[in-house]
């Protein structure tokens, strides 16, 4: 094929590809008839051969930009030499870089913490002429940032109300306006309502109002129920009704306390009148006591003025008081000492007296003293004795029945039987209480129980008067010699449990060993 027929070719197809005859289009419609053809056209492949020259990126590009001819492929390195224009570029840059700090800026400003401070790390960063490689450093740390950026935490503030996330600033107005309902939910209600229990209780009042006790039961239980607007007028009459019984008791204290210092200052008026007393002075606060009673008292501030006339009464009086004693310190002193002397000899009176106060028989002191003479005369010269006990029955029951007066009167009546049966070397006396005990020098227990079935028989036959009142006793005796006997404790003791036994057997009887 001639060269001829390609161009005719070449042109023929253009037609049919209804492309206008421009040199491009010409020179690849020639270049595909002339491969077609098995031609090789050094012009067909400038194209190829040039951009295998270029850097492996321009061939990329140019591959996209689908670059055939060789006036495309001037445009494209022209239109490329014109951007690496180093001016251009770095203007271009600049406001790029002006363009990036402002939007970290922003993102600075904005409502998130670590945004905010990774921005300003960023800002810093650009300020310093970064390195490339700090540059990357900090495009990953947003990466980061944005691919675990987790904004559930919205959905906590549903319970709010609606929250739109893309729009918080007006999501959180709107709240503002209609959640005070939840935010007075959130102020704890019923701490608020415990505080407020605490406070209804009168404080000086000692008895709670069913009113108060109420209300603060409802309030306890319910909480919520400090919303209502009856509810708040109802918690204003109960605190007003909560003072006024405080101070209804703050009267009341005051006015016991009037009585109280009424009586006060009339035992402080005797005593001024009755003493010598009779200074101006003292007179003076005498009349100031005399007009307070006059006058009750509602205020503490009366009361106090009430209680400091009468304490400087009782400061003046007990201060003259104190005066006339140091006049007569003298003569107290004397009779001091008077009474201490007197006090003496009545002690030692009562310790050498032998006799019974109540029966005028011998008291427990003297008989120990006579049961020692006794036991010494055994020993010396074998002289036996015996001792009875005697113990009137059911004695207290008479005190029960008649009175302690009554019991006495038996007592003394008692005492008289045992003396007038008694010989006169026969001892008797008073061992306590209602016992007594017989020493009877020269007598064994025979004769003893003899002696005290005399006395037990005229005491069961005696009537005991008291006041047109006839009593009737028994006695119960216990017996022992000494001859028997190891020795006067024995004896003593023996006695007793022979007495016990008389009890135990019915009473007024007697029992001897
Ligand atoms: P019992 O038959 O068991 O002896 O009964 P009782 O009631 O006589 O015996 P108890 O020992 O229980 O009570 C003795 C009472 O004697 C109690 C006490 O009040 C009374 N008493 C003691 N000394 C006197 C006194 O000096 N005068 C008066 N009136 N009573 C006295
Ligand atoms: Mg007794
Ligand atoms: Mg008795």
């Amino acid at each position: 094929m001639t060269i001829q027929s390609i161009i005719k070719k070449a042109i023929k197809r253009l037609e049919l590809e209804g492309k206008s005859l421009t040199p491009d289009f010409y020179a690849e419609s020639f270049c595909k008839e002339a491969k077609k053809a098995g031609f090789s056209v050094d012009d067909c492949s400038h194209v190829k051969k040039l951009s295998t020259t270029l850097n492996s990126e321009f061939q990329k590009e140019l591959k996209n930009y689908h670059i055939k001819t060789i006036s495309e492929l001037a445009r494209f390195l022209i239109s490329k030499l014109n951007r690496i224009n180093p001016t251009h570029c770095s203007s271009l840059l600049e406001s790029q870089m002006l363009f990036t700090k402002r939007v970290l800026q922003v993102v600075e400003v904005l409502h998130n913490k670590e945004a905010s401070e990774l921005a300003r790390k960023s800002i810093d960063l650009l300020n310093n002429e970064a390195t490339s490689s700090q540059v990357d450093q900090f495009r990953q740390l947003w990466i980061n940032f944005i691919t675990s950026y987790d904004d559930t935490f919205l959905q906590k503030l549903k319970v709010l109300g609606d929250i739109d996330s893309r729009n918080l600033k007006d999501s959180i107005e709107n709240l503002h306006i209609n959640s005070s309902d939840k935010l007075a939910d959130s102020m704890e209600l019923s701490s608020i309502a415990s505080l407020l229990v605490a406070s209804l209780v009168p404080s000086i009042a000692s008895s709670v109002n069913d009113k108060i006790a109420d209300i603060s039961q409802k309030i306890q239980k319910n909480p919520s129920l400090l919303e209502s607007v009856s509810v708040e007028s109802e918690i204003k009459s109960v605190i007003s009704l909560r003072i006024a019984l405080d101070k209804q008791s703050v009267k009341e204290m005051i006015e016991s306390l009037d009585g109280v210092l009424d009586k006060l200052s009339s035992r402080l008026i005797d005593m001024i009148e009755s003493s010598d007393n009779s200074t101006a002075e003292i007179q003076k606060i005498k009349t100031e006591l005399v007009e307070y009673k006059e006058e009750p008292i509602s205020n503490f501030k009366a009361a106090h003025k009430k209680l400091y006339t009468i304490a400087v009464a009782l400061e003046e009086n007990t201060k003259a008081l104190s005066n006339n004693l140091k006049d007569h310190s003298g003569e107290v002193k004397l009779l001091g000492k008077k009474i201490e002397l007197l006090e003496k000899k009545l002690k030692a009176a009562r310790e050498e007296s032998k006799e019974d106060f109540l029966t005028k028989l011998y008291n427990k002191r003297a008989l120990d003293e006579l049961m020692d003479t006794k036991e010494a005369e055994f020993k010396r010269y074998d002289h036996n004795y015996s001792i009875v006990f005697f113990d009137l029955d059911f004695f207290k029951s008479i005190n029960d029945t008649y009175g302690h007066d009554a019991g006495d009167a038996v007592l003394v009546a008692f005492a008289k039987i045992l003396k007038k049966e008694s010989r006169n070397v026969d001892i008797v006396g008073r061992f306590g209480g209602e016992e007594f005990i017989a020493i009877l020098g020269e007598t064994n227990a025979d004769g003893g129980a003899i002696f005290a079935n005399k006395v037990r028989n005229k005491v069961e036959k005696a009537r005991f008067r008291y006041k047109e009142k006839y009593i009737k006793i028994t006695v119960s005796c216990g017996v022992c010699e000494r001859k028997t006997s190891l020795s006067l404790q024995n004896v003593i003791k023996t006695a007793d449990d022979y007495l016990y036994k008389a009890k135990k057997n019915g009473r007024n009887q007697v029992v001897q060993k």
